[in-house]
């Protein structure tokens, strides 16, 4: 992909309007063909053949029923964060209530005029922006940005004011107020990502609560900040989704089968929740199963990751650099799984042992062979009875019944 043209190569693409356009537009001035035409190709491809075959159909179909065609990608939430600083008095409708006459917890009305305000994703002047006003933008203090700086999120420099130095702040990509980072979404999700504003109801109107935090510092409240409280669990929470469901390429196309309402595309409740009661499934292209999530919502289940070309400029990275946590202290329960796999018991009687499940214990089991650098169970007996200088593992086999002793073929 190369920013600010149209590649003219690959497979030649549809005429494009509404949904397609926007799944072609990126960024500032930056066309994102590759994907489009990919899906287009492959859409046409695979439908063309599988249309008559009304089993692969019906089979492809049931997947909009399948548990991840319910969660929401985070690219298609409105994501509001409690500590905003755009959420003012003068501009949102607030009711505050009072205890002791420090605020206590705050009614806020989020309609649709105030959504579209501070969840649309910002992008800042070419020519670079100050700081304050990039803090303003993102509705955040100066200092909150000081991990996003040093993330290299913007570029920098500094410049001259009446004040002295400040940092003048430049950016090529658009900004999302509500991530942690500030980061915008993956550019493969740009297409759903920028317009999920504009797909909100003009009527859309919740009214949601938020609680100050306090701690006390000689006896003196001090805020801490506001959470919101979260509608379906109730718990307290930073951030809160809306998801907004985006149109996919099967509804684009007019592709439905006759007499087959029960394989509608599941709607998305409608309400503000936070990420573990919507059940938010964020986006990763390290995961395995990422580019297939994307075919699948792009497509409404109706086709699978392999069948479409990835595009050029798709590489398995992480954002973020992997870093391992060398001082961090050792999970005290792979200890205990640790000993008991060495003193013979098998993965079901270690589970019973520590009250903890099958799958967790297996789970411990792996990571433990991996930190030894071994791949069976022999392997790491062999290791711990070599380095242990009193032989304890090898004296523990007698006191254990044949019973409980390990399968050879277990790894
Ligand atoms: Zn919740």
């Amino acid at each position: 992909m190369s920013r600010g043209t149209e590649t003219t190569g690959g497979p030649p693409v549809p005429p494009l309007g509404g949904w397609a356009r926007s799944l072609f537009w990126f960024g500032k001035g930056c066309f994102v063909d590759d994907l489009d035409s990919a899906l287009h190709v492959a859409f046409s491809e695979v439908w063309g053949r599988i249309s008559l075959d009304a089993d692969e159909v019906r089979a492809r179909l049931a997947r909009r029923r399948g548990a991840e065609m319910s969660r929401p990608p985070r690219a298609w939430c409105l994501a509001v964060r409690a500590g905003d600083l755009r959420i003012e008095p003068y501009r949102v409708a607030i009711v505050p209530f009072y205890r002791d006459g420090d605020v206590e917890r705050e009614e806020v009305t989020l309609d649709a005029k105030v959504l579209t305000r501070i969840c649309a994703p910002v992008a800042l002047d070419d020519g670079g922006e100050c700081l304050g006003t990039v803090a303003e933008k993102l509705g955040v203090k100066s200092e909150d940005l000081s991990w996003a700086r040093k993330a290299g999120v913007f570029r920098e420099r500094k410049s001259r004011r009446f004040r002295g130095w400040t940092p003048v702040l430049y950016c090529d990509y658009l900004l999302d107020p509500s991530s942690p980072l500030r980061r915008g979404a993956d550019k493969l999700w740009a297409w759903a990502w920028k317009t999920a504003v504009k797909r909100l109801p003009a009527d859309f109107a919740q009214v949601v609560e938020r609680r100050m935090l306090y701690r006390y510092v000689r006896g003196e409240p001090k805020a801490r900040g506001w959470r919101w409280v979260c509608g379906g669990c109730r718990k307290l929470v930073r951030t809160i989704y809306l998801p907004l469901r985006d149109r996919n390429l099967a509804e684009y196309f007019g592709v439905k089968v006759e007499g087959d309402e029960v394989d509608e595309v599941v709607e998305l409740p409608r309400t503000f929740a936070c990420t573990r009661c919507h059940r938010v499934r964020y986006f990763s292209r390290v995961d395995r199963h990422g580019w297939n999530q994307l075919v699948a919502h792009a497509t409404g289940g109706l086709l699978y990751g392999r069948e479409v070309r990835k595009p050029e400029y798709w590489k398995e990275t992480r954002r973020r650099a992997y870093r391992p946590s060398v001082r961090r202290a050792k999970s005290l329960r792979r200890e205990e799984v640790r000993r008991l796999l060495l003193l013979g018991l098998g993965v079901g009687d270690v589970a019973k042992e520590l009250g903890i499940s099958v799958n967790g214990v297996n789970n411990h089991t792996r990571v433990i062979y991996r930190e030894a650098g071994v791949h069976s169970y022999r392997e790491l007996r062999r290791l711990a009875v070599g380095n242990s200088p009193c032989n304890e593992y090898d004296n523990a086999t007698v006191l254990i019944p044949e019973a409980t002793k390990p399968s050879p073929e277990r790894t």
